[in-house]
């Protein structure tokens, strides 16, 4: 019998859902402070945007691989990067590279409404019927090259680009609203550095947050 109330009524959490508060609890550990994005983090099935076979390790600290040769962002890089856009759920952001679609359900959790694009047409069309089965009504992922930015909606309180790129696409800088950030990883194939852009009245500042390393970028503004 189940008394309301009682421990009984409780259900057990399942495995995932235990893998997932201690992911959370790891990325707080490792620096991560801001709340809304440790709730979103604790709230996206993270093993739905994996192959059934990898299923296990989804809430390692690691990237894993997708189709067509991508891969899925490691936790730590995924909040890190959502932290640095300082962005609030009154907020419209770009990103680039939507790949499984991970990062853009945790965005659709934090910010107002995400447009996301994605240059593999079955991973754009994967992801967004992903995102759709969430509920997360809030994100729009298209398919074409990111790398020219998205006008029809910019400005954008935060650009997230999740590969890397040899430069900042000029495109994606000047869709950045006044007081925006833009995150992106720039270097070389193998070598990178995650820079966040600051748009001020007068300009851009960029800061650097360290290594880390990406797939590439492909497209007229980034590798060819
Ligand atoms: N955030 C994704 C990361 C996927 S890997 C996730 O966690 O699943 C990076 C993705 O960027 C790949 O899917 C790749 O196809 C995509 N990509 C590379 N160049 C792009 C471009 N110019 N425009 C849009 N997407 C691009």
């Amino acid at each position: 019998m189940n008394i309301p109330n009682s421990p009984q009524s409780k259900p057990p959490l399942d495995a995932f859902t235990r893998a997932r508060l201690a992911m959370v609890e790891r990325l707080r550990k490792a620096g991560i402070r801001n709340e809304r994005v440790l709730t979103a983090m604790s709230e996206i099935p993270r093993h739905l945007f994996i192959t059934e076979a990898l299923r296990s390790t989804a809430y390692g600290d690691h990237a894993l691989p997708i189709a067509h040769d991508q891969t899925i962002s490691q936790p730590f890089i995924v909040a890190k990067e959502t932290e640095l856009l300082e962005v609030t759920d009154k907020d419209r952001v770009l990103e680039i590279g939507a790949g499984s679609g991970y990062q853009t359900a945790v965005l659709a959790k934090v910010a107002g409404r995400i447009y996301a694009i994605e240059r593999i047409p079955q991973l754009a069309r994967d992801s967004a019927a992903l995102l759709a089965s969430l509920k997360l009504f809030n994100a729009t992922i298209k398919c074409f090259d990111g790398t020219i930015g998205w006008s029809e909606f910019a400005p954008y309180q935060g650009i997230l680009v999740a590969a890397g790129s040899p430069e900042i696409p000029q495109p994606l800088l000047n869709q950045l609203a006044v007081g925006g950030h833009l995150v992106i990883p720039v270097g070389t194939e193998k070598d990178q550095r995650l820079m966040r852009v600051k748009r001020t009245a007068t300009g851009f500042k960029t800061e650097d947050h360290g290594r880390c390393q990406f797939v590439k970028l492909i497209g007229k503004y980034g590798w060819k």
